[in-house]
């Protein structure tokens, strides 16, 4: 089966990981860079990183971002050279970012530079950032406009969010195989990743949201929302401010016009028929990843969904 995967960080990582796991031979991973940023003249991906780490079994699994085996000499020396330290970068991370900054700085597009990164490290799946375009999310507060970092990592995502744009997305292109792997896939798999600030820019890029709807793929998410509230990160309040419900209905809203089955967990049964109704397939079972058997075991659910075809 060739599968397609929209991803943010987290939480598609594990999933991912669960894909490849449950024998997934072509895939294909399309990630979310509206989060990049840039960080002492460095440009740095997290979301594109989370999931390259992942693949190539070097993510830190308690922290859920960096790499394994880390240390953190030259954010201590940067601190007492009274630099700014908010944005961590452990040393062994700090290579990939040099690699990428150098590349993109001799005129090479982040998807040519992601590919290369990825096949250095011994990833195997095919991984692409959504676009070679800067789109950046930017969240308004009662202070002012922010970057998502300075909202999520300085702030510790504690401020009032107003609005959210998608800065760029209206006239960025897709990156080079995205439509082609959207496309030409049996089965599409939104990651359980936040809807606002992971899937959001994906879908914001207008011929991402057209290829969604005209594939012959199966578009299958999972709920990011346990019992209404994310699993981790501040999704809820994301959602909220963009008026959606914090619920496994709210994620299949924000997912609409191309959605055709939402796995959501047991919990969250009640929903099913709701659900239903708005025109979506619910799959109710174990979505909570918190080994590497529960993410295989969730692949293989969301990968069953599948065999029933499209609902529109
Ligand atoms: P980020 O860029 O690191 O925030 O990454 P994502 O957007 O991929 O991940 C965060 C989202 O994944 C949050 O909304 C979480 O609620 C969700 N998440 C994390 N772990 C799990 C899990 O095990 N199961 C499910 N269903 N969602 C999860």
């Amino acid at each position: 089966m060739r599968v397609t995967a929209l991803a943010g960080g987290t939480g598609a990582a594990k999933l991912v990981r669960g894909l490849v796991a449950s024998g997934v031979a072509d895939l294909t991973v399309i990630v979310n860079t509206a989060d990049d940023t840039e960080v002492w003249g460095l440009h740095v991906s997290p979301d594109l990183d989370t999931i390259t780490y992942a693949l190539a079994g070097r993510l830190d699994l308690e922290r859920g971002w960096g790499r394994t085996d880390e240390t953190f000499r030259c954010l201590e020396t940067m601190a007492a050279l009274e630099e700014p330290t908010w944005f961590a970068l452990g040393d062994r991370d700090l290579a990939t970012h040099l690699v990428r900054t150098r590349a993109l700085r001799a005129g090479r597009p982040l998807s040519q530079v992601t590919a290369e990164i990825a096949r250095r490290l011994g990833v195997r799946v095919g991984l692409s950032p959504m676009s070679d375009d800067p789109v950046r999310t930017r969240i308004r507060t009662p202070a002012g406009w922010l970057s998502f970092q300075e909202y999520f990592v300085r702030e510790k995502a504690r401020v009032e969010v107003l609005e959210v744009a998608y800065e760029g997305a209206a006239d960025a292109r897709p990156a080079p195989n995205v439509l082609t792997a959207i496309g030409d896939a049996d089965a599409v798999v939104v990651c359980p990743s936040n809807p606002v600030t992971s899937i959001g820019p994906i879908v914001a890029i207008p011929p991402i949201a057209g290829a969604l709807a005209a594939t012959r793929a199966t578009v299958v998410a999972v709920s990011p929302i346990i019992g209404g509230a994310a699993v981790s990160g501040p999704a809820g309040q994301l959602m909220a401010a963009r008026g959606l419900p914090v619920s496994a209905l709210g994620v299949a809203r924000a997912y609409a016009p191309w959605l055709d089955a939402l796995v959501l967990d047991g919990r969250d049964r009640g929903l099913a028929a709701e659900l239903e109704a708005a025109g979506v397939r619910p799959v109710v079972g174990d979505i909570l990843m918190t080994d590497r058997g529960s993410e295989a075991a969730l692949a293989r659910r969301v990968l069953g969904a599948v065999g029933v075809g499209r609902a529109r």
